[in-house]
């Protein structure tokens, strides 16, 4: 296909007086440039002004802004630029990645604005946070001008504050630098004709734009993710897996040069074509890639994800447990599009009203399960985690919630099952503050999840008793024992597990402690399929009344008021397949009555003193609603009861006024006078 369009650059003149023609309606309105080359000591300015072509130049040293209506403004005192010499980026906290803008500026500033990358003047707001472009800016769209000197300038930007934007090659920039014009828009050809220059040489290594294009790489990673604009096929991959040799071959003997022979043996040649980095397309084929192939290349890559554009998805996507993301979300048609966006170790989709939706990949193709599932769904309840790391440290540096190294051995009985290394870290707001012991989140490494035969899930959360007494350990197990009816009121609910949790120190001394195992983000959008939606502020008209009001309730159960929609504090939101309102599902019952932690107040926005007290937060109860749900809720009062019942890990004592406080929930709902005040509020 390459071969084919190079021949286009020899034919297209012959083509260009009809189509200047053709254009001629529109060439009125048309505007584009600047092209800015560098020549025998000054800089040659052409542009398109209504459709007439404009030149000027002006000397090296001249103090000059290009300032013209409808287009771009640039600094001739900052055409330079530095060539990114590091192709690979470490301890990075965020980043946001896009792929084939084809020419849709203004879908692309939209999503860059929606997220804070950029602000409404254009400028980079995202701190010390990554911008990877994937290729594909040239082509189809009208606007691929205006979106290289953006980039061209954000760069330089986003550099001064500690940031990065990458703009790494995708197949439709090599070929306009080689001369395959087939899929520029008709403002382009009029661009080329009315100024009479070749399109491939208002790029060509005498323009700013055309030196600045190819100073880039085909390929870049940051911290254990790969990009590159179509894929590393197993055949590139067999010869050469190291992307420094791999950027310095296509800068080197590719992009200069575009007569490369057919040669499969060859590297260059296997670089070059269908099976290259920025033609492959195996990623997106069900029938032709596997979870296998996918474990394959991201071990030759001694990476954890690989990112890719040029095949067009419906929104960004991932597969095989997000080990590939692929992130061309069609910009090109001009309607809208999606950021990929990573921040503390969470992968979302991003999208342009600025909601993100956590990234989790189909399931097809992989049924392996995480440690999460591995754990919970084993029967056996002795099931253990050690944790060995320098606990000492962790818990003095508790507040800065940073990773540290561990070994982490899931157990049975006495048996060691499985051994991982990874990283711990401190988790929870209140708690880290409050709790000599406060919740831990592991991330595991995901190679090792790889060769274990799990899902590449790798995070763990845990919740261990707060501190050493009797009472701690108690309050721990009410709070999963919560976990346990919310289950029954809500199967969206995020799952728990009581275990044996055994904190080993580096050096010597352990501890062993209750706790359980949390279901995570990740875990639970796999689990339900639905999308789990993160934004600033959620409305109650957002979400699904009926579900709303049964959390409302089962909060009201539990002697909970440690909750809030719009703040989306200790509230999940999930839009499932089909819904058009979001379902709010509610976690960490710490603060809750029922579970009796020491620490516990209620917040002063609300008029009780104890957090056993109860407070009714939803003020618009009808008493049509208020019926339906009481009927709900006693249709599952035995389940409820029963399942309090067989809770023998707590105390007969503490089962009995765990109890009772759901008892005594039944008895408002049920008594005409009591349940009154929970409707006829206003
Ligand atoms: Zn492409």
């Amino acid at each position: 296909m390459v071969k084919i369009f190079r021949y286009l650059k020899w034919i297209w003149p012959f083509f260009l007086c009809f189509l200047i023609s053709k254009a001629d309606g529109q060439r009125g309105k048309y505007y584009d440039g600047p092209y800015i080359s560098e020549k025998e000591g000054q800089y040659e300015l052409m542009w398109i002004q209504k459709g007439k072509v404009k030149r000027e130049k002006i000397a090296l040293d001249s103090v000059y802004t290009f300032f013209k209506p409808n287009l771009p403004q640039i600094d001739l005192q900052k055409l330079e630029f530095k060539t990114e010499e590091a192709f690979h980026f470490d301890n990075v906290e965020k980043f946001v990645s896009i792929s084939d803008i084809h020419g849709q500026y203004d879908v692309f500033i939209k999503l860059l604005q929606a997220h804070h990358v950029i602000d409404t003047s254009f400028n980079w707001i995202y701190g010390e946070g990554h911008l990877v472009v994937l290729g594909d800016v040239f082509d189809r769209g009208d606007k691929v001008t205006e979106t290289l000197w953006f980039l061209f300038n954000l760069e330089k930007q986003a550099e001064r504050n500690g940031g990065k934007v990458h703009l790494t090659l995708g197949n439709h920039e090599v070929m306009v630098m080689h001369g395959d014009i087939g899929y520029i828009h008709p403002k382009y050809r009029y661009t080329s004709g009315a100024s009479r220059t070749e399109y491939p040489d208002l790029f060509s290594n005498e323009t700013i734009l055309g030196k600045w294009l190819r100073s880039k790489p085909v390929s870049i990673s940051i911290n254990d993710f790969v990009f590159v604009h179509g894929g590393f096929s197993k055949q590139v991959l067999e010869k050469e897996a190291s992307l420094k040799r791999i950027n310095s071959i296509w800068k080197q003997d590719i992009l200069p040069d575009e007569k490369i022979e057919y040669d499969t043996t060859d590297l260059t040649s296997l670089l070059y074509f269908e099976n290259g980095p920025l033609w492959y397309r195996g990623y997106a084929n069900p029938s032709g890639f596997d979870v296998d192939q996918a474990n394959y290349i991201l071990n030759r890559l001694k990476k954890d994800h690989i990112v890719v554009g040029h095949t067009s998805m419906p929104n960004v996507m991932s597969l095989y447990d997000n080990r590939i993301v692929l992130v061309d979300s069609s910009i090109k048609f001009g309607k809208t599009g999606e950021l990929f966006i990573y921040e503390n170790d969470n992968l979302y989709r991003g999208q342009e009203n600025g909601d993100r939706l956590i990234l989790s990949s189909d399931k097809s193709g992989d049924d392996n399960k995480s440690v999460f599932d591995f754990m919970y769904e084993d029967s056996d309840s002795t099931i253990g985690i050690s944790i060995i790391s320098d606990i000492k440290k962790l818990k003095k540096e508790k507040l800065n919630k940073e990773y540290q190294e561990t070994e982490v051995l899931l157990y049975d009985d006495i048996e060691e099952i499985y051994s991982f290394e990874g990283r711990v870290k401190v988790r929870g707001n209140m708690r880290k503050k409050l709790c000599d012991n406060p919740p831990l989140k592991v991330d595991f490494s995901k190679k090792e999840l790889r060769l274990n035969g799990f899902s590449n899930r790798d995070k763990l959360k845990l919740v261990l008793q707060c501190g050493h007494m009797e009472s701690q350990a108690h309050s721990l197990k009410k709070e999963h024992l919560v976990y346990e009816l919310y289950q029954i009121i809500d199967t969206l609910g995020l799952r728990s597990k009581l275990v044996k949790v055994d904190l080993n120190d580096i050096d010597g001394g352990s501890t062993v402690l209750e706790g359980f195992i949390l279901e995570d983000e990740e875990n639970l959008a796999n689990r339900l399929g639905g999308q789990i939606v993160e934004k600033g502020i959620v409305t109650k008209q957002a979400l699904h009344r009926e579900s709303f009001l049964k959390m409302a309730f089962f909060q009201f159960m539990i002697c909970n008021t440690d909750w809030s929609i719009r703040g989306r504090h200790n509230i999940e939101t999930i839009l499932m397949d089909g819904e058009k309102r979001l379902r709010g599902i509610a976690y960490d019952f710490d603060y809750s009555g029922i579970v009796g932690q020491k620490y516990a107040v209620p917040s002063e926005l609300f008029p009780i003193a104890d957090v056993k007290q109860r407070y009714f937060r939803v003020n618009d109860l009808t008493e049509e609603e208020f019926i339906y749900i009481k009927d709900f809720y006693n249709d599952k009062k035995e389940t409820l009861y029963s399942k309090v019942e067989n809770a023998d890990y707590l105390p007969q004592k503490e089962k009995k006024k765990f109890k009772k406080v759901v008892e005594d929930f039944y008895d408002i709902i049920n008594s005409r006078r009591k349940s009154k005040k929970l409707w006829a509020k206003n």
